[in-house]
């Protein structure tokens, strides 16, 4: 939320500069020459502009307010005014400051769409979704090229799960910038996944699964499309497909490999062909040292065929990249019980534990700092999509350290 009342901020300062220009030309040319050094002249205008490009709301609100007394029809001042009060979650205020100035008879069209801009945002801010949908809505009418409103679209569309509607808005965002550009095939991607989900939950499984093609042609980083596929495709009974999907996964984004060994370990099962597991797994790890994961997953398969010492084997390769993780401790314990806690192993064992370096709060928001410990396609904070990191963090004691020399 945070994150979003700063670009308020900063779009209001944005819309402040254009509006202020266009505004001085406008009193030049009617003639009303109000003199706008005097609002320059007032320490409180300068002051307030400090004070909120330094985060310190109430005191810009003091100053900014006592600015706007002086030049009672300074419409940048009202504009952000109003914004600090949504920043300070006096939603009612905000929305009636904003509506005020919709009030005035002289407005242009350029600052009727500056002010129903921010007045959306109240609405957004207090969850009238409807009357935000209009004043977006309303902003395009007046400035069809209106980036801010049709992003503040796409999201309300997205907290009502319309997904179609967010990807139409999506589109349009492109098609003003250039639409090619990276992130809005990614939102694209994630968004059309999305409706594929939708039509998968309605039983259209058919539609789903070209929802799904749709949003890893848009953009094949789209991890859950790929995953989503494959299960649709397996629903209509094509195995193979199915298989080809996740494969596909791992190949391409091997990060995220991991999400498909489970739903592969079963198929290949299914197939009567275990072994393809090994095969995977083998490829997968020389090509990705450091991926726990597949160890763990293959370590898995060796257990379930009463193969322990070649599963003990890499959960001691799995354990130094993720020594925190539960899980591979408690198969560890499994395997060395198995084996009849033989005490070599469980000499190996103690000795790598002993020199693990620790991992905390795995997942982490790249735009927001967010932390998760589940990996989310979308950040419940900042609300973008695919911004989610593995954090690696130095050994507890040293994170102490740190910590201690730098108060
Ligand atoms: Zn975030």
């Amino acid at each position: 939320m945070n994150e979003y009342a700063l670009v308020a901020v900063l779009l209001a300062l944005l819309g402040g500069l254009v509006v202020g220009k266009a505004w001085e030309r406008y009193k030049l040319r009617d003639g009303r020459w109000i003199d706008r050094r005097r609002l320059r002249e007032t320490p409180h205008y300068m002051l307030g502009l400090n004070f909120l490009v330094d985060n310190q709301t109430d005191q810009a609100i003091d100053e900014l307010t006592q600015a706007a007394s002086s030049s009672t029809d300074a419409l940048e001042i009202q504009m952000i005014l109003g914004n600090l009060y949504r920043q300070k979650g006096q939603v009612g205020r905000a929305i009636n400051v904003h509506q005020a100035l919709l009030q005035r008879p002289d407005l242009r069209p350029l600052e009727q769409a500056y002010v129903l801009l921010c007045l959306g945002l109240d609405f957004r801010h207090a969850g009238f979704v409807d009357r935000a949908l209009e004043a977006f809505e309303e902003v395009l009418r007046l400035d069809a090229q209106n980036r801010y409103a049709f992003v503040n679209l796409q999201k309300l569309y997205e907290d009502q799960q319309q997904w179609t509607e967010a990807a139409r808005v999506r589109e349009q965002i492109a098609k003003i910038d250039s639409p090619h550009r990276e992130e809005h095939l990614q939102i694209l991607g994630f968004l059309r996944n999305e409706i594929g989900s939708a039509q998968a939950r309605t039983g259209d499984v058919a539609a789903a699964t070209r929802s799904y093609q749709d949003a890893i042609d848009v953009d094949a980083r789209t991890i859950p499309a790929h995953l989503n596929l494959g299960d649709s495709r397996l629903q209509q009974g094509q195995i193979q497909a199915a298989i080809e999907a996740w494969e596909t996964l791992v190949r391409t984004l091997p990060d995220r490999a991991y999400l498909a060994f489970e739903r592969l370990e079963r198929a290949y099962r299914t197939l009567g062909a275990p072994g393809r597991f090994v095969d995977l797994c083998e490829r997968h790890i020389a090509r990705s040292p450091q991926d726990w994961r597949a160890r763990l997953a293959l370590s898995r398969h060796f257990a379930v065929a009463g193969q322990y010492r070649q599963a003990l084997e890499l959960l001691f390769e799995a354990l130094p990249h993720n020594p925190h993780g539960l899980v591979i401790h408690q198969e560890v314990w499994q395997a060395l019980s198995a084996l009849s806690l033989e005490p070599a192993l469980v000499r190996r064992y103690v000795a790598l534990a002993r020199e693990a370096v620790f991992y905390l709060d795995p997942h982490v928001c790249v735009r927001c700092r967010y932390r998760s410990t589940e990996l989310l396609w979308q950040c419940p904070q900042c609300h973008e999509w695919n911004t989610f990191v593995e954090e690696r963090i130095a050994p507890a004691k040293d994170t102490v350290v740190a910590e201690m020399s730098e108060s």
